[in-house]
């Protein structure tokens, strides 16, 4: 890994910035201060890109399944937004997704959810995110356990006993949950509003079939099922390849009840649940279930971003703008144009 994040260049108005998680508000709010001719060095924990926006293989006799397990789609509203979709577009690392969409009321009619037009990344979810790091280089598998120092000479020490800085100024892209024990020490006005936030469980089913189901739509919503909340058929997204895949996500009630409850007794229960909905069903190539201990903020009235000037410490996410993908980003674009202006 170089050291490059570690040289300050003296420059008017160049600054150093160290951006602790990059799912999509991390990485639009590194496009946007590296636009300004920052200098801009992401960390995140996970193996890839993604985080909320990962997408997931797994071996099957028939080839490698993927499975988009968080966010199954998006819309853009902002014209920001649009733009920078658009040049993910142009590049392949987006598609439309023209899908049938319903939602289930409690007697089981269907009803169209509308055609606002939904997105997803190519050739997974996780491409949109791989493709917002171009440039940015983000440095995987670093998670960030402690920071130390003061604005313009911050230190970020990691999992592996690693200390690199120093930097200038300091952005938190993570979850709200994964805040506060970061920052209590040096912003406890960010810390605070984080803890404040409640973030709901998503017990997520993976499942892969020889061959696509015969289902007359591509995404189900259900108002009432004692378990299910979504059934994405991913196999008939945009450029998707490889075993007929399908995700199954919990109810939040339901995930809350059996939080602590084995993968296996999960994927069980779930498998049994697509097939109350969807009819008898072939043996699966793949059986699996996800946990997502923190997938959605509850409630979000938050400002869009934080930032402690006095500290040189920003905060952006989705716990401060709202549980939607445009959301997350228009999060993370906002508070690098702020720190840029
Ligand atoms: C199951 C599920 C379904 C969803 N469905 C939809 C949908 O259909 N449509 C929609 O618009 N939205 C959906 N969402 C919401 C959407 O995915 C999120 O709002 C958005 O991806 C949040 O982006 P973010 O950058 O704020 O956070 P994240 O994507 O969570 O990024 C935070 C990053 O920080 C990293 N990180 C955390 N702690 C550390 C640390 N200490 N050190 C280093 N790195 C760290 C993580 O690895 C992660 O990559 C869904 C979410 C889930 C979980």
């Amino acid at each position: 890994m170089g050291a490059h994040w570690a040289v300050k260049e003296e420059g008017l108005g160049v600054a150093s910035f160290a951006i602790i998680g990059a799912g999509i508000s991390g990485l639009a709010c590194g496009n946007a201060l590296a636009a300004a001719g920052h200098q801009v060095a992401l960390f995140d924990k996970g193996r890839g890109p993604g985080g909320r926006m990962s997408t997931r293989r797994i071996d099957t006799p028939l080839g490698q399944a993927f499975f988009d397990h968080g966010a199954q789609f998006f819309t853009e509203r902002d014209p920001d937004f649009q733009k920078a979709i658009s040049a993910l577009e142009a590049q392949g690392a987006v598609g439309l997704w023209r899908g049938q969409f319903v939602r289930v009321d409690g007697q089981g009619q269907q009803h169209s959810q509308g055609d606002e037009p939904r997105y997803v990344g190519t050739p997974g979810m996780n491409g949109i995110v791989r493709g917002l790091a171009v440039g940015l280089n983000p440095a995987w598998a670093m998670r960030v356990s402690a920071l130390s120092g003061q604005k313009g000479a911050w230190q970020l020490h990691f999992e592996t006993g690693e200390t690199l800085g120093p930097f200038d100024q300091i952005i938190c892209a993570v979850p709200a949950e994964q805040v506060s024990d970061l920052l209590a020490a040096h912003t406890p006005a960010i810390a605070q509003q984080a803890k404040a936030i409640n973030s709901l469980p998503c017990w997520t089913g993976l499942f892969a079939f020889e061959t696509p189901l015969a289902l007359d739509w591509d995404m189900a919503r259900f108002e009432a099922h004692r378990v299910l909340d979504v059934i994405s058929a991913s196999v008939n997204k945009p450029g998707r390849t490889g075993p007929a895949t399908y995700v199954v996500q919990g109810r939040a009630d339901w995930s809350i009840a059996h939080l602590e409850e084995g993968a296996d007794e999960i994927a069980t229960t779930l498998f049994q649940a697509l097939a109350e909905v969807c009819g008898p069903l072939p043996t699966p190539l793949v059986q699996s279930a996800h946990r997502w201990r923190y997938a959605r903020v509850e409630t979000s009235h938050g400002p869009g971003h934080l930032y402690d000037g006095d500290q040189g410490i920003g905060a952006c996410g989705d716990w401060l703008s709202g549980p939607r993908v445009e959301s997350a980003w228009l999060s993370g674009h906002h508070l690098g144009r702020h720190l840029s202006a």
